[in-house]
């Protein structure tokens, strides 16, 4: 519901942003009005419904799978494998997480973990390991697990090594160098 109505509010600031620029007005009010549309819909809306959901409360379930999305992108971005294709693994698990949280609501902790392995399994088919274990130097190069594999807090472990190497999402402090 939530995601529909959001669709709609910005397919109509969207007409509303077409139709301002009316033959007499200033090129600048349309400029503002377009940076005000970017900013409540792209960036206010998990802020504002975070921190105040008086007007349209999203739910704790969108709220985990907004922030587990994060999460995976961020760990993708820190191994520089976030590329369009790769982005859309993460909105498909998102995708069947809604679906099984929706069966079992007291799951919601887990998603998090859950998209985490999911991405990993998708890119393990097409492109190969990820993400790769940056605390042994030596030998193999082999893949970090994500343990709890069904739990809340999920972290990175080098079974190898016997190592936490990083929270879901705090992949890049782990990495280190490697992102700019
Ligand atoms: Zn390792």
């Amino acid at each position: 519901m939530e995601g529909a109505s959001v669709r709609t509010l910005a397919a109509r600031a969207a007409g509303a942003g077409g139709a301002l620029p009316a033959p007499a007005e200033p090129p600048k009010i349309s400029f503002t009005s377009w940076v005000t549309y970017e900013r409540y819909f792209r960036l206010g809306v998990g802020v504002k419904t975070t921190h105040n959901g008086a007007m349209d409360p999203i739910t704790p379930l969108e709220q985990a799978l907004h922030a587990a999305r994060a999460l995976v992108l961020a760990d993708l971005v820190a191994g520089e494998v976030a590329e369009a294709d790769v982005v859309s693994l993460v909105e498909d698990s998102v995708a069947q997480r809604r679906w099984w949280v929706e069966q079992w609501p007291d799951g919601v902790e887990f998603v998090a973990g859950l998209v985490a392995q999911d991405v990993q399994d998708a890119l393990l088919e097409r492109y190969g390991r990820w993400p790769l274990c940056p605390v042994c130097g030596s030998g193999d190069p082999h893949a970090l697990d994500v343990e709890p594999e069904l739990g809340p807090d999920p972290h990175w472990v080098c079974h190898k090594a016997g190592v936490k190497v990083a929270a879901v999402g705090a992949l890049g402090r782990a990495v280190g160098g490697v992102s700019s």
